[in-house]
C-alpha cells in the first residue's frame, strides 16, 4: 500500500506504518536525558535521514526534468519498424532530464558547459532511451579517454579547485576536441535555460525496417521555442542571483501550461553512402552535413507534466543508451559502444541492481517484463511462481522469438588498439568557424576562448593556440592577440597544483 493511500494517512507513522504518539520529543530517562536505545521513533527517523543521499551522478549531476509525450507526425516506417514510429498520430509517454555535465548537484545552471538532453520513451516494446546532448558532437571519439576527459573538467584532487591547466592540457593534447570546444565557447555554450536549445542523439544509430533493410541514422530535436542563449554577463549574474535558473524556468513554464516542445528529425545514411563517406560517419566529433543528409521530420516531443517528487522521478531516472526497441540498433560508433556498458553499470552502482523496478524506470507499457532474473537488493518483482527460474526449460514460460533478433551485420578488420588521434580533426571545425558563424559570433567565440585559456600556463596556451591555428590561421592569430593582452595585464601564471612538467 502506498503511504498516501493508507487509511490513517493523517496520522504520523514510522516507516513500518506504526502510528506515532509523539514526534516532537525524544524518549529520555528524566527530562535532561540520556536517550534510550528503545526510542524506535527517533531511530527510524535518524536512520532513514542518514541514508537520504544516494551517490551523485559522476557526470550530469545537476539537472531538471519533466514528463510528456512523443507524437508521430510523419511516416518513417520505411526506415524503422520500431513501434514508437508505427503510425502518424501515435503518442508515447516520455520523460526528459536536462543537465549540465561537470558541476556537482548544487552547482549553477548558467555555466558554460554542454547540456545533457536525455529522453526516455515508454514504448510498447520496452524502454527506448535516447541519451544525448545539446550538441550533435562530442570532445572525444574513443571511450577509453572518457574518465580522463571528465577528470580534467572536474576538481583538482589536491586543491579541490576547478583547474584551467587540467582542462586545457587535456583539450590541447587531444585536438579531436576542437570542434566541440568551439561549439562550447560559441554563443550556444550557455543556453537560456533548457527550453531554448536543440537536442541531439549525437551518436550514429542504425534503423531497421520491417523488411530487414537497414540504414544509419542520427536524431535531432529542434526547439519550437527558438534558440535563445545567455550573454556571459547575464549568465554570470544568474550564477549568483539564481543558480537554479534552468530548473525554475522549466518548472514554471510547465506549471503555467506553457508546454515546451521540440520537433524530432532524423538524418539517414545508407550503408553504401557510409562506405564512400569522406569522413568516418561513426566519429562522434563529426556532424553529417545537412545538405548531404537532409533532416527528415518524424514527430514532436511535448513536456506537459512536472515531477510530483524530484528525487523519486528525476534524481532516480536512469537513462541507458543500450535500451533500444526492435528497429533501432547501435552503429559501430566507438563512443556509443562504450556508453552501452558504462550507463547501466553506473546505475547498478548508484541505484542498485534492480533500478529498472523503480516506477520512473519501469517499462510501464509492457504488460509483463518476462525474464529469468531474480533477487538482488530492493527486488520488487520476480519470476512468477508457476514458471521455472532457468532457461531453456520444458515448461510453459517466456520464450525468445527470432523475429526480434538484431539485424545481421558483417564486419571485418584487424583487432588492434587503432589510433584515431590523427584522423581529420579540423575540417568541420574550419567550416563552423568560417561558414556557420557570423563575424560577430566569431569575435565572441575568440573572446570567450581567450578569457578561459588565459588561466592556463603559457606552454599550454601555446599548444592550444597552435591547434586553433590549424583550424584557421586567422582564428589562431585572433586568439593569440587577445591572450597577449590578457597575459600582459595579468602577469605570469603560477599554477596551484604541484605537477612536474614532462619535457620529453
Ligand atoms: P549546415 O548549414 O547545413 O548546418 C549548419 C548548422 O550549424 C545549423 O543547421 C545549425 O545546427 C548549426 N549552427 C548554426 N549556428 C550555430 C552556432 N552559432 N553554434 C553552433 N551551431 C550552429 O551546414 P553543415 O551541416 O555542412 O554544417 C556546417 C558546420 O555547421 C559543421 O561543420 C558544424 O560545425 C556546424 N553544425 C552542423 C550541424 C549539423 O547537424 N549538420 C549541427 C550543428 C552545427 P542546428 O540546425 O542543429 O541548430
Amino acid at each position: 500500500m502506498e503511504p498516501s493511500s493508507a487509511p490513517n494517512s493523517c496520522v504520523l507513522t514510522t516507516g513500518s506504518g506504526v502510528p506515532t504518539g509523539d514526534k516532537l520529543n525524544v524518549l529520555t530517562m528524566g527530562p535532561r536525558g540520556p536517550l534510550l536505545l528503545q526510542d524506535s521513533v527517533f531511530l527510524d527517523e535518524m536512520a532513514h535521514f542518514d541514508r537520504e543521499r544516494i551517490p551523485e551522478r559522476v557526470v550530469h549531476a545537476k539537472g531538471a526534468g519533466a514528463f510528456g509525450y512523443f507524437e508521430v507526425t510523419h511516416d518513417i516506417t520505411k526506415y524503422t519498424k520500431a513501434k514508437v514510429f508505427e503510425s502518424i498520430g501515435k503518442k508515447t509517454d516520455i520523460g526528459i532530464r536536462f543537465s549540465t555535465v561537470a558541476g556537482e548537484a548544487g552547482s549553477a545552471d548558467t555555466v558554460r558547459d554542454p547540456r545533457g538532453f536525455a529522453v526516455k520513451f515508454y514504448t510498447d516494446e520496452g524502454i527506448w532511451d535516447l541519451v544525448g546532448n545539446n550538441t550533435p558532437i562530442f570532445f572525444i571519439r574513443d571511450p577509453i579517454l572518457f574518465p580522463s576527459f571528465i577528470h580534467s573538467q572536474k576538481r583538482n584532487p589536491q586543491t579541490h579547485l576547478k583547474d584551467p591547466d587540467m582542462v586545457w592540457d587535456f583539450w590541447s593534447l587531444r585536438p579531436e576536441s576542437l570542434h566541440q570546444v568551439m561549439f562550447l565557447f560559441s554563443d550556444r555554450g550557455i543556453p537560456d535555460g533548457h527550453r531554448f536549445m536543440n537536442g541531439y542523439g549525437s551518436h550514429t544509430f542504425k534503423l531497421v525496417n520491417a523488411k530487414g533493410e537497414a540504414v544509419y541514422c542520427k536524431f535531432h530535436y529542434k526547439t519550437n521555442q527558438g534558440i535563445k542563449n545567455l550573454t556571459v554577463e547575464e549568465a554570470d549574474r544568474l550564477v549568483v542571483q539564481d543558480p537554479d535558473y534552468g530548473i525554475r524556468d522549466l518548472f514554471q513554464a510547465i506549471a503555467k501550461k506553457d508546454f515546451p516542445s521540440w520537433t524530432l528529425y532524423i538524418q539517414v545514411m545508407t550503408f553504401q553512402q557510409a562506405e564512400k563517406c569522406p569522413f568516418n560517419p561513426f566519429d562522434l566529433t563529426k556532424v553529417w552535413p545537412h545538405k548531404d543528409y537532409p533532416l527528415i521530420p518524424a514527430g514532436k516531443l511535448v513536456l506537459n507534466r512536472n515531477p510530483n517528487n524530484y528525487f523519486a522521478e528525476i534524481e532516480q531516472i536512469a537513462f541507458d543508451p543500450s535500451n533500444m526497441p526492435p528497429g533501432i540498433e547501435p552503429s559501430p560508433d566507438k563512443m556509443l559502444q562504450g556508453r552501452l556498458f558504462s550507463y547501466p553499470d553506473t546505475h547498478r552502482h548508484r541505484l542498485g541492481a534492480n533500478y529498472l523496478h523503480l516506477p520512473v524506470n519501469c517499462p510501464r507499457r509492457v504488460a509483463h517484463v518476462s525474464n529469468y532474473q531474480q533477487d538482488g537488493p530492493m527486488c520488487l518483482f520476480s519470476a512468477p511462481c508457476n514458471s521455472p527460474n532457468y532457461y531453456p526449460n520444458s515448461f510453459t514460460s517466456p520464450r525468445d522469438n527470432c523475429k526480434h533478433k538484431e539485424k545481421t551485420h558483417s564486419m571485418s578488420g584487424d583487432i588492434d588498439r587503432h589510433d584515431s588521434s590523427t584522423e581529420d580533426n579540423v575540417s568541420q571545425a574550419r567550416t563552423f568557424y568560417k561558414q556557420t558563424l557570423s563575424e560577430a559570433e566569431r569575435q565572441r567565440l575568440c573572446e570567450n576562448l581567450a578569457r578561459h585559456l588565459k588561466e592556463a600556463q603559457t606552454f599550454i596556451q601555446e599548444r592550444a593556440v597552435k591547434n586553433f591555428r590549424d583550424v584557421d590561421p586567422e582564428f589562431g592569430k585572433r586568439i593569440q592577440t587577445l591572450l597577449d593582452k590578457h597575459n600582459k595585464a595579468d602577469g605570469k601564471k603560477e599554477p596551484l597544483h604541484c605537477y612536474t612538467r614532462c619535457l620529453s
